[in-house]
């Protein structure tokens, strides 16, 4: 090659091409807020990652996930009539929403997998299964009773929050 030619630029990938390109399962959280850390610090893009950028990144990606599903009514689960682009297309949303989730929660200090899990357990305490199960079999046989029910389900909660602001 002469010095008067450069060489061009791999073209980009299409989208189609890059379907499944990573060949990477099962990525933890941690190493997802490497890689988000890594892919940021490569491009310079720290200095524009504060928190509030990031939170309203994230706002516009669900918004742009929220897009995908506008106008199309209840749809059933895994979207057995949908084209395999259309479901390329939201695992796309899906993942723009979650690796703003996880580099918010880095720049926040936040470990993610501590707090999801916290808030698992928080949740079991303001649900207990016994509760829902009743709940729902009143619902079931008696329509009637489900404010009952309702009302009852707000008392455990209330009582299993009182002392700890672990809300949904
Ligand atoms: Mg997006």
């Amino acid at each position: 090659m002469s010095n008067t030619q450069t060489a061009a630029p791999p073209p980009a990938p299409k989208r189609e091409e890059m379907k499944g390109a990573s060949g990477q399962g099962g990525l933890t959280l941690e190493e997802l807020k490497e890689k988000m850390a890594n892919f940021a610090k490569e491009r310079d893009w720290d200095k524009f990652h504060s928190p509030r950028n990031l939170l309203l990144a994230l706002v516009g990606e669900v918004g742009e996930l929220s897009e995908i599903f506008q106008w199309k009514g209840e749809v059933p689960r895994g979207l057995p009539d949908w084209e395999e682009q259309e479901k390329l297309h939201l695992g796309e949303e899906l993942s723009d929403v979650l690796l703003y989730l996880v580099r918010l929660s880095d720049i926040c200090g936040i470990d993610l997998s501590k707090a999801a899990l916290r808030k698992i357990e928080l949740n079991a305490i303001k649900y207990p299964i016994s509760l829902c199960n009743q709940k729902h079999n009143q619902i079931k046989t008696s329509p009637e009773t489900a404010p009952v029910a309702t009302t009852a389900a707000a008392d455990a909660a209330t009582s299993a929050t009182s002392n700890d602001n672990g809300g949904v």
